[in-house]
């Protein structure tokens, strides 16, 4: 890659010969100017040709050898004046000698003058230099892709259509398309630094013209926008870019640069990139992500809505079945049990309607709606658990023994919620201990007060008790030890008792057989 130096102007330096060439010149000059202004009676003022005796010298002299040079030259006019007038001293020949001194000391003051902005200039020189050399060490170094662009020849193309008259470069350049690779023609890479060569790879193979055309991604459209930005005259640039590097891949670039007021700085341009391809298709990844994840929440939440429903609905509708039967076998009944037909469809209502509950219920507990609380008697929920739980109590020959603690009688509660937790309860402990051929299959229920904040309901067995492994995981959804279980019943209830500010939980009884504790947060109105 070629990088323009700040070119100086060629210096000669004088080689020591030329100095004592120079010297030795000077000094058969003083010598001669010397012989002719004593021995010779030319009227003239020849001493002012020590001028040249001195400019002759000032090349290889220091500031001190300048001053001793004039002295020895004034001196020798002045010494030459006395040996040929000191005894008729005239006017015009007194004159001659001032204006040879004169032009001495003028002279001598001239060459200082001049040796001193020398030497100014070579220390700004330098000072250039080392700010050239900093400047270009900072490009090559920063870790910053950093490109030096001319782009006076395409400042010039844009003002020049400024001047016919185009107002809106954008408006001008979708009606002729060609515009841009003209412009991308006139941009001429002058440098680049290794993280730019890192970034795209090396130009100068590809490019020689320096040209940026091979750099342009055929969809990219942050060229116009920068052409917008120097046809609008603006002070700086940022935006983001798609550009193919030397390999072929589409990189995308945050780039950025000052553009100068003056129109002469436009041939060197910074142009500073950060490749931001990986951090892009990063968030790309991230978002779609997300997307995917918000589908397979979407997709768990239908799913745990079917199952629970399923779940919960087994109970009312195994019940409607059920009845259903027994309405089916009053009918043939010859003749008809009327009475007994009635009281299978009463139960049968009863159970689409308790259907249609967990259905509604379910699904604002889904949908997070407010529910209102009501006043549920312990007594009669248990007694209507009971009832609807008949007919699987009495085929696996299972009793149920209810005792009601101190002023636990009421709590503020959703009903079917709270009959559904019991349901699950008790079909989980008839299973346990038809399962396990229990002898003397027991429920007991008992409720009582706890620290006057609680109704805790209880549902005890006499099965095997809760297995290490299964306590675990009592409450995770779809966990099962059963071969035809779902796993729902009891994370359903336990969210359900939590929405409400209550819990379920589980322990060994110490005589054997599992315990359900139902904890119900106490209201005001209980008793
Ligand atoms: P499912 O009844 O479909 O298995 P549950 O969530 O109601 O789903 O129960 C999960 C698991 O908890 C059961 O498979 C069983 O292992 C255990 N479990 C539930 N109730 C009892 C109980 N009374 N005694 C012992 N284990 C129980």
């Amino acid at each position: 890659m070629r990088i323009n130096h700040l070119t100086t102007p060629a210096a000669v330096p004088a080689t020591p010969s030329h100095h004592f060439a120079a010297r030795f010149a000077a000094f058969i000059l003083a010598v001669t100017v010397f012989y002719v202004d004593t021995f010779t009676s030319i009227e003239s003022a020849i001493a002012v040709l020590y001028v040249i005796v001195l400019l002759l010298a000032a090349e290889s002299l220091s500031r001190k050898g300048i001053w001793a040079v004039s002295f020895v030259c004034g001196s020798l006019a002045i010494v030459s004046y006395f040996g040929t007038h000191s005894f008729s001293p005239d006017f015009p020949s007194l004159l001659r000698l001032a204006v040879s001194l004169a032009a001495l000391l003028i002279t001598c003051s001239l060459i200082l003058r001049n040796d001193r902005s020398r030497s100014d200039l070579i220390a700004s020189h330098a000072a250039l230099k080392d700010s050239e050399r900093r400047y270009r060490s900072i490009f090559e170094q920063s870790r910053v892709a950093l490109w030096e662009r001319d782009y006076s020849q395409v400042r010039s193309f844009l003002m020049g259509l400024k001047a016919t008259g185009v107002i809106d470069l954008r408006e001008y350049a979708a009606a002729r398309p060609e515009i841009i690779s003209h412009c991308v023609s006139l941009i001429r890479t002058v440098a680049a630094n290794a993280a730019a060569r890192d970034l795209l790879g090396t130009i100068g193979e590809i490019a020689p013209d320096g040209s940026m055309r091979r750099y342009l991604a055929p969809n990219d459209v942050t060229f116009l926008e920068l052409m917008v930005a120097i046809f609008n005259e603006e002070n700086s640039f940022e935006g983001k870019g798609n550009l193919m590097a030397a390999d072929g891949q589409t990189k995308l670039v945050l780039m950025s640069m000052t553009l100068p007021d003056d129109s002469s700085k436009f041939d060197r341009i910074i142009v500073g990139m950060v490749d931001i391809t990986e951090g892009e298709m990063t968030q790309k990844a991230l978002l779609e992500a997300q997307a995917e994840l918000t589908r397979a929440s979407r997709a768990a939440t239908v799913g745990a809505l079917s199952a629970s429903l399923a779940h919960e609905l087994n109970q009312p509708l195994g019940a409607l079945v059920v009845n259903a039967q027994t309405m089916l076998r009053w009918m043939d009944r010859d003749p008809p049990d009327l009475a007994a037909i009635r009281r299978s469809a009463e139960r049968m209502i009863r159970d689409s309607k308790r259907a249609s509950e967990i259905i509604r219920n379910t699904r604002s507990l889904l949908s997070h709606e407010v529910q209102i609380l009501e006043r549920v008697g312990l007594p009669e929920l248990i007694a209507e658990t009971r009832a609807l739980m008949d007919h699987d109590l009495g085929r696996e020959d299972v009793t149920v023994d209810v005792t009601y603690g101190p002023g636990a009688r009421t709590v503020a509660a959703v009903r079917i919620e709270l009959q559904q937790v019991l349901i699950n309860l008790i079909s989980n402990a008839i299973q346990v201990m038809a399962e396990k051929n229990v002898p003397r299959r027991r429920i007991v229920i008992e409720t009582e007060r706890r620290d006057n904040r609680s109704t805790v309901i209880s549902v005890r067995d006499f099965g095997p008790g809760i297995s290490e492994e299964a306590m675990a995981r009592l409450f995770v959804p779809f966990f099962t030890t059963k071969a035809t279980g779902m796993g729902m019943g009891l994370s359903i209830c336990k969210s359900m008792m939590e929405a409400r500010g209550g819990d379920l939980s589980a322990r060994n009884h110490t005589d054997g057989g599992a315990v359900f504790e139902v904890t119900i947060p106490m209201s005001e109105n209980d008793d």
